[in-house]
């Protein structure tokens, strides 16, 4: 199983859906019907909206890289 964020073109609703990656995905807004559903991409609980870079402090600056691996 894996965990999909999905947003509603329609109404805007936001919701999380459980299902296997086998499993198709959802479709249809669970609250106006509006077959305008499409899924987010997440990486690591932080979304993706429209390729546009993300914001903040990169992964270094923070210690996300763990120990220098990236080199700073
Ligand atoms: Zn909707």
């Amino acid at each position: 199983m894996a965990l999909y964020d999905y947003k509603c073109d329609g109404c805007g609703v936001r919701f999380e859906q459980n299902h296997p990656m086998s499993a198709p995905p959802v479709r249809i807004c669970p609250e106006c019907g509006a077959e305008k559903v499409r899924k987010i991409l997440t990486t690591g609980g932080v979304s993706i909206s429209g390729g546009s870079a993300p914001s903040g402090p990169p992964p270094c600056a923070t210690g996300g890289c763990a120990g220098g691996m990236c080199g700073m």
